[in-house]
C-alpha cells in the first residue's frame, strides 16, 4: 500500500493548523493520511526529516524557522524554491532523494486575485518586511505585473539586498520602516513582519491608509491583529489577514503530493469558525 504519512515541521508547531486543513481536504476525495506535527530545533531539523522521510514519510510542510534549512536539504528545487532560497513543501522522491518547492508567493498571489478580487496588474504595493516571507511574495508579486513594489523593513540592509536579488530596479526600491511618511500612494499594502506574531505594533503612518487601499497581512489569527487594527484606524477600504493564504499554500502542497488539487473555500470557512470560537474561549477565560 503506498505510504500515506505527512508532517509539518516547525519551532513551536503544537498550535499548527496543518494538521486540520489536509485532513479536511483528505475527506473530499475520500483519502485516509496520518498528517502530524513534528516540533524540531534549527539543531535537530536535519536529522528530523531524515528521520521522518526513512521511516516512511511521504510528505512534509516546513514553517518558521526552517525553510531555508529545508531548501538545503534538498537535491531537487522548483524555481520558486531556488529564486528565493527557501522551501516551504519537501517531498520524497523515487530514488528517496528531497524535493523542495516554495508555494508561498504563488499563493498570495491567487489568494488576492480570486479571493479578493485584486487587480494586481500596473498597481502599486508596499511590502512590509524582508525576512522569509517577504522574499517569498515579492518574485511572485514582480510575476503578477504589479507596477511598482516599494519594500520598508526595520533594517535597511536586508530590505536592500532583497531589492538586490530581485533585479528589477525600475520597480523596486527600498525604504526603511521609519520613513513611510511621505512615501507616496499605495494601492496594496502588504505586512510580511513577524512584528505581530512577537507581539509588537508596526509604527505605521495613518496617512498611508485610505479607502481605495487593500491591506493584507501574511500572518493570521491574533497576530494579525495589530496590522489589521492600523488599517481600520487608517480608514482602508478592506483589512484582511492570511488565513487563506495559508490554506491556499496547504492545498498546493496537497496537490504536489496526491495529485488533484482540493477545494479551499469550505476549508478556509470551517478553519475562520473554528479560530472564533478558539478567540471567544479564551477571552471568556481571560475575562
Ligand atoms: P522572518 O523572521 O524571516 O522575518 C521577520 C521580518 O519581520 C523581518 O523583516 C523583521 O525585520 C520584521 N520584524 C520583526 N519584528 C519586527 C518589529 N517589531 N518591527 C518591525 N519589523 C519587525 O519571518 P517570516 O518572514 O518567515 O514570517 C513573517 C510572518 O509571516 C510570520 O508571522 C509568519 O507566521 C507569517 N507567514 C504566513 C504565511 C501564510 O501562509 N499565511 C506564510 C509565511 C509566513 P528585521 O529584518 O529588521 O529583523
Amino acid at each position: 500500500m503506498a505510504s500515506t504519512r505527512f508532517a509539518v515541521f516547525g519551532h513551536p508547531i503544537a498550535h499548527s493548523l496543518s494538521p486540520r486543513i489536509h485532513q479536511a481536504f483528505a475527506r473530499q476525495f475520500g483519502m485516509q493520511l496520518e498528517f502530524g506535527t513534528i516540533d524540531a530545533t534549527p539543531e535537530t531539523f536535519g536529522a528530523a526529516v531524515g528521520q521522518f522521510f526513512a521511516d516512511g514519510g511521504t510528505g512534509a510542510n516546513v514553517t518558521v524557522p526552517h525553510k531555508h534549512a529545508a531548501y538545503a536539504l534538498a537535491a531537487e528545487r522548483d524555481v520558486s524554491a531556488a529564486r528565493v532560497g527557501a522551501a516551504n513543501v519537501l517531498s520524497r522522491l523515487p530514488d528517496g532523494r528531497l524535493a523542495a518547492h516554495n508555494t508561498d508567493g504563488a499563493c498570495l498571489v491567487r489568494d488576492l486575485r480570486e479571493r479578493h478580487g485584486q487587480v494586481l496588474e500596473g498597481s502599486t504595493v508596499l511590502l512590509l518586511g524582508a525576512g522569509g516571507a517577504a522574499w517569498g511574495v515579492a518574485f511572485s508579486l514582480l510575476d503578477a505585473g504589479v507596477g511598482a513594489l516599494t519594500i520598508a523593513n526595520r533594517t535597511a540592509t536586508t530590505a536592500e539586498r532583497l531589492v538586490h536579488a530581485l533585479g528589477q530596479p525600475d520597480r523596486v526600491q527600498a525604504i526603511p520602516l521609519t520613513r513611510l511618511s511621505g512615501a507616496g500612494h499605495f494601492d496594496l499594502i502588504i505586512n510580511a513582519t513577524s512584528a505581530g506574531l512577537l507581539g509588537h505594533s508596526l509604527d505605521l503612518p495613518l496617512a498611508l491608509g485610505g479607502p481605495e487601499v487593500f491591506c493584507y497581512d501574511v500572518s493570521y489569527a491574533k497576530a494579525a491583529l495589530p496590522f489589521l487594527g492600523w488599517a481600520r484606524a487608517a480608514g482602508a477600504g478592506h483589512a484582511v489577514d492570511g488565513l487563506s493564504m495559508l490554506v491556499e499554500t496547504a492545498a498546493d502542497s496537497f496537490a504536489i503530493w496526491h495529485g488533484p488539487h482540493p477545494v479551499t473555500e469550505p476549508v478556509f470557512q470551517q478553519l475562520r469558525r473554528h479560530l472564533a470560537v478558539q478567540a471567544q474561549e479564551s477571552s471568556a477565560l481571560t475575562v
